[in-house]
């Protein structure tokens, strides 16, 4: 499969071809997105013999009421499905994408965990993701009104090497053309990975999940927290290396009566205070088998006007959740299964 190639990958591919053969092939898979290597006339038909772009096909697609598109695509190796989720807003398009199918850490509160991991994602599966969202959609990758998020099933960071070697292709003048400052990779704190993360010179923003503001209130929710504690995430996160006017985001998924009194608002505040950070509070967007409540809206807002105190805070509007879209949702539900939720 080409997809996910770099230019020199793609030169070995041809059979050592020039490379200037190689770069127009990189330039009709990523840039011109080509569907069939038929389309690629530039190249002789003798060198596109035996070759298969691996492009992700839909499997099923769902529609929610506000817009939001889930897909689940099919992964040409194995057949096996993962999800991408188009949400359009009026003033930009968020593409969220997946780097693994299913997830090993086990988020108590997620949905995504209960299928474990299946398999990680080549960087071919990943970029193919982007690929198949802006054809479809006819999305401008150069546009700054689309942006990417890897928030879908996984922990990107489980998977770093592809997920990097995705990232350089996706934002690649040459090739997919996003921007970087345009494309957020959010994780559940794999320390070692975070100071990986910050050792490329091209990288997504961070963003963090922070989702409890005790120890003991993290260990319970993230049981990952045992292995790499908080204190020592907040520790990895003031050192990370930011650009000018970067931010890291911290996640906060709100769990009624577990993690959202005014005293966890106040003990966010406090930890975050000596590092450049923006909170994006999530209320829990529900799922069978999640032993969580969603919070009130009173609740969800004095939260929020807690936290905006001392920090930038945004709540997360829910999206897609009618269709099992919405963060943490995602776990290949088909239709057949959605359960009333509102
Ligand atoms: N594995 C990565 C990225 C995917 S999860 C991570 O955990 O960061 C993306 C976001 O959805 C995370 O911030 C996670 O905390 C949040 N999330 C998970 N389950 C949720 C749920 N049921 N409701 C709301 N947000 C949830
Ligand atoms: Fe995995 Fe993220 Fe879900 Fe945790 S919240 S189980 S890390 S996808």
């Amino acid at each position: 499969m080409l997809l996910g190639m770099d230019l020199t990958e793609l030169q070995g591919a041809l059979g050592g071809a020039p490379a200037f053969r190689a770069k127009q092939l990189y330039d009709a898979l990523y840039r011109q997105r080509v569907e069939s290597l038929e389309a690629v006339t530039a190249l002789p038909a003798a060198m596109r013999e035996g070759l298969a772009i691996g492009s992700l096909t839909a499997s099923e697609t769902y529609t929610s009421a506000d817009g939001t598109t889930r897909y689940l695509l099919s992964l040409p190796a194995d057949g096996k499905t993962v999800e991408t989720v188009l949400m359009p807003d009026e003033r930009r398009d968020t593409l969220c994408i997946s780097s693994q199918v299913g997830c090993p850490v086990d988020c108590q509160f997620c949905l995504t965990a209960k299928m474990g991991l299946e398999r990680n994602l080549t960087a071919g599966e990943i970029v193919g993701q982007v690929l198949y969202i802006c054809s479809k959609h006819g999305l401008d990758p150069k546009s700054q009104h689309v942006n990417i998020v890897m928030m879908g099933m996984g922990e990107p960071l489980l998977n770093l090497k592809n997920v990097i070697k995705a990232t350089k292709i996706i934002c690649d003048d040459k090739g997919v053309g996003f921007s970087p400052r345009r494309m957020t990779i959010s994780t559940s704190g794999i320390i070692p990975k975070i100071e990986e993360l910050g050792k490329e010179n091209l990288r997504p923003k961070l963003a963090i999940s922070l989702n409890a503001s005790t120890e003991e209130q993290r260990r319970e929710i993230m049981p990952i927290t045992r292995k790499y504690h908080l204190a020592d995430l907040l520790e990895v996160c003031r050192a990370f290396p930011l650009k000018p006017r970067e931010h890291i985001t911290f996640e906060y998924v709100l769990l009624g009566g577990v993690n959202d009194s005014l005293a966890d608002a106040k003990r966010v505040t406090k930890m975050l205070a000596n590092i450049r950070a923006k909170v994006n509070l999530i209320a829990l967007n529900p799922g069978p088998g999640i032993p969580y409540a969603t919070p009130s809206e009173e609740t969800v807002a004095s939260f929020h006007a807690a936290v905006m105190e001392k920090l930038p805070c945004f709540v997360r509007k829910p999206r897609g959740r009618d269709i099992y879209a919405a963060c943490g949702q995602l776990k290949k539900m088909a239709a057949t299964e959605f359960v009333q939720i509102h």
